[in-house]
């Protein structure tokens, strides 16, 4: 085992996560396939491995240091990218159904390749944007939880996401440096889209002291028939 992974492994120990030698295998595969990727397509800035190792795969994983992901059943993330959050947590909690969407088809063919190669089992690819999937029965008040890392401030994240989330179940919106003023400024998505703020978790990654923080939002009731809005409208006219 070389420096990256004991250091990967240690992290996640001191967080209660403990991977098998398979589980390791499928990280650095999923590694190599996005530095592959990344040569012909657009997929991420950072490539060089301890990085991805801290910045991508550990960065994904904090969500379960705040949710016991071992009482989820489902999980969808919004907005997915490259995977991320969503494939890091699949690798490390297995029994996940995860749904992965994005609007760009192209990162949709890579996730379905990443999931092939590793094996993984439950997880769907799905091309679209978040506000015409969530008009959709099979996902619209559904999933346990959902996330979305590096996509919108949180008063138009809040009409992607929430209307993915079934009652009780919560949105966990992932965030870098000081979210403070997205919250303030995300009261009335909130109630418009039935969500009510639980927590701010916030921590530091192992590397450069860098901020991050994690917004949890639980959903109290169903999606109001009239969001979401159509595509493109939460961004170019959030509920603030
Ligand atoms: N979550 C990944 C991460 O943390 O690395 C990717 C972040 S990337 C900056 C934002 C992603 O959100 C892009 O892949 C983009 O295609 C997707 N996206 C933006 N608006 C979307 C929408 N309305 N519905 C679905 N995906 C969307």
């Amino acid at each position: 085992m070389d420096q990256v992974i004991s250091d990967f492994q240690t992290r996640l120990s001191e967080h209660g996560i403990t991977l098998t030698e398979h589980q390791f295998v499928q990280f650095e595969q999923y590694f190599r396939e996005l530095v592959l990727w990344n040569e012909k397509m657009n997929l991420t800035g950072i490539t060089e491995r301890e990085q991805v190792y801290v910045k991508h795969f550990y960065d994904s994983l904090s969500l379960a240091f705040y949710v016991d992901l071992t009482k989820v059943e489902t999980l969808a993330d919004i907005g997915t990218g490259a995977g991320f959050p969503s494939v890091p947590l699949k690798i490390a909690f297995p029994h996940l159904r995860v749904t992965l969407v994005d609007s760009l088809n192209k990162r949709i063919q890579f996730l379905s390749h990443v999931r092939d190669t590793l094996g993984l089992k439950d997880v769907a690819c799905v091309h679209g944007r978040a506000e015409d999937l969530a008009r959709k029965e099979e996902y619209r008040d559904q999933f346990d939880v959902v996330t979305a890392r590096a996509v919108a401030r949180l008063a138009a994240l809040n009409e992607f996401c929430l209307p993915f989330v079934r009652k009780d179940g919560v949105f966990v919106s992932m965030k870098g440096s000081d979210p403070q003023e997205e919250v303030r400024e995300a009261g009335l998505s909130l109630r418009e889209l039935r969500g009510k703020l639980m927590q701010v978790h916030q921590f530091e990654l192992p590397i450069e002291q860098a901020q991050r923080h994690l917004v949890v939002i639980r959903k109290i009731a169903a999606t109001p028939a009239k969001y979401p809005r159509k595509a493109g409208t939460p961004l170019k006219t959030p509920l603030i």
